[in-house]
């Protein structure tokens, strides 16, 4: 049992304020795994005078030592890689290998690629006899969510301290072990005390004391529109920059000449990778409608080569759902789609057939769905897709941008000139063509409802600063 309750405040782990906790639940067993505190705005307060007192020097920090915490962080972090895999697939239920090679790497390579984006990174320039700064935002306030635990946090983290910004991090009440690992990973490696806080808590107080609180300058949100909403609100009383990374319903769309196989196998793993809690998920497939038939059975086809069972068990490609209300909601929606008369292809309601225990949901595939039905135009953040025909390109690219979000598209298929054309009519901030790479160099962000600013790399690193305009010096 982890009962966790300190805090990470000025370099050291600390008492709560208070005596409540919050129970931490592993949802491939439905049982507690232990408890951290929930914070109080007392605790806020203290972590946040930490970060304050710290910035003048942290700010002031040259870009070679932020390099070396950087470079100290990526040692740290692997060597804690055997604790790190086993905690999220305990709190996250994710397969021991996604939390290896999803996971684990993702943090990994936001410290790495921030330290070598530092490298080249340009912090000041002339222009016409004058010089432009870019300085640190001040103290930054970092909410994370629980879907990917090392990855939401260590992209913000690494950012801000290539930045030379204090951070106050609140991580996922659902998932915040991983980011306590962190907070040690980070100490030792030399992150001067107050520069690195952690409060964990509820998003009611911590979250919300950190968007209205007078002393943090900057809120990094990663999280649903519906919070997005609540920070930009409180953010705005103080007028404090905010960067948000939200939700999306992005569209897969399948070019006529595509290879229908390779295709239904990059929606299906879509619909497994990290059982669909995946913000850039592909959730719509546009198929053309001559090519419907081909593509069902495609999916049927390839299905059995992915499968979902308990976590610690080899060879599974996906867990359970993260908690019982993320399994109520998807049930619902799941529900919804058969009211709304979709056509369940594969799936449906209920538990997959031996996983009675657990948040375990069927990896659904809905067909004959039209985009104006709820369960096209929602995030439901589990393993469900649909199935959306097309008559021609701009007919697949209208129902691609029919939707508040714009957070990342995909394009299959071969003939260059088509791909081009959908990779740029997509509107959205992050296009993947075939099979690319993931690139943790790439900026990360969403257009319209998807959210406001970009992550990763150098463009991570912009995030937490500010431009100053020198008049009169050149430098
Ligand atoms: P959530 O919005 O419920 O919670 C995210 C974080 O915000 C948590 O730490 C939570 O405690 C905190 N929070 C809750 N209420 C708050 C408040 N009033 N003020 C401040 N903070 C508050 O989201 P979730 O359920 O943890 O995550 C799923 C959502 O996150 C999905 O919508 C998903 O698309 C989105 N997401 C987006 C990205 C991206 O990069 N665009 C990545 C991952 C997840």
């Amino acid at each position: 049992m982890r009962n966790q309750t300190k805090h990470f405040i000025n370099g050291e782990w600390i008492e709560p304020a208070g005596s409540d906790t919050i129970e931490v639940i592993n949802p491939a067993t439905e049982e507690v795994i232990g408890k951290i505190s929930a914070g109080t705005k007392e605790d806020l307060d203290k972590a946040v005078a930490a970060a304050k007192a710290a910035y003048p020097s942290f700010s002031k920090s040259t870009r070679e030592e932020r390099i070396d915490w950087l470079e100290k962080i990526v040692e740290g972090y692997k060597k804690r890689s055997s604790e790190l895999i086993d905690v999220m697939t305990d709190e996250l239920g994710a397969p021991l290998s996604i939390s290896e090679h999803v996971h684990f790497k993702m943090g990994l390579a936001h410290f790495k690629k921030a330290a070598e984006a530092l490298k080249t990174f340009s912090f000041s320039e002339d222009r016409d006899g004058h010089t432009l700064v870019k300085e640190s935002i001040g103290v930054s306030g970092l909410i994370t969510p629980w879907n990917f635990p090392t990855n939401q946090t260590s992209t913000k983290i690494a950012g801000a301290i290539a930045a030379g910004s204090p951070v106050v991090l609140k991580p996922a009440e659902k998932t915040p072990y991983a980011a306590m690992i962190l907070a040690d990973i980070i100490h030792e490696a030399g992150v001067p005390k107050g520069a690195f806080n952690l409060v964990n808590g509820t998003g009611d107080v911590i979250g919300d004391g950190i968007s209205s609180h007078p002393d943090i300058d900057f809120v990094s949100f990663t999280g649903s529109g519906g919070v997005g909403e609540k920070i930009m609100q409180n953010a705005s009383k103080t007028i404090k920059k905010v960067a948000l990374e939200l939700g999306g319903k992005s569209p897969l769309i399948v070019l006529e000449d595509a290879d229908m196989e390779k295709a239904a196998k990059m929606a299906v793993s879509n619909m497994f990778m990290n059982t669909g809690q995946v913000c850039t998920a592909a959730t719509r497939i546009l198929v053309p409608k001559t090519k419907k038939d081909k593509f069902e059975d495609a999916v049927q086809k390839v299905l059995p080569s992915f499968s979902m069972g308990n976590p610690r068990e080899d060879g599974h490609n996906a867990g359970p759902l993260v908690s019982e209300g993320q399994w109520d909601t998807v049930q619902s929606y799941i529900q919804k789609g058969i009211d709304e008369g979709a056509t369940v292809l594969v799936g449906g309601t209920g538990k997959p057939e031996g996983l009675h225990k657990g948040y375990f949901a069927k990896p659904t595939v809905f067909t004959n769905v039209s985009n104006d039905m709820v369960i096209a135009q929602e995030e439901i953040f589990g393993p469900v897709i649909s199935i959306i025909t097309y008559d021609d390109l701009d007919h697949a690219l209208e129902i691609a941008n029919d939707t508040i979000y714009g957070l990342a598209g995909y394009v299959v298929g071969n003939d260059p000139e088509q791909l081009r054309y959908v990779a740029s009519n997509i509107r959205a901030g992050q296009i993947t063509v075939n099979n690319a790479r993931t690139d943790f160099m790439a900026p990360f962000g969403g257009f319209k409802q998807s959210g406001i600013g970009r992550e990763w790399g150098d463009f991570g690193i912009e995030e937490y600063l500010e431009v100053k305009a020198v008049l009169g010096m050149p430098s």
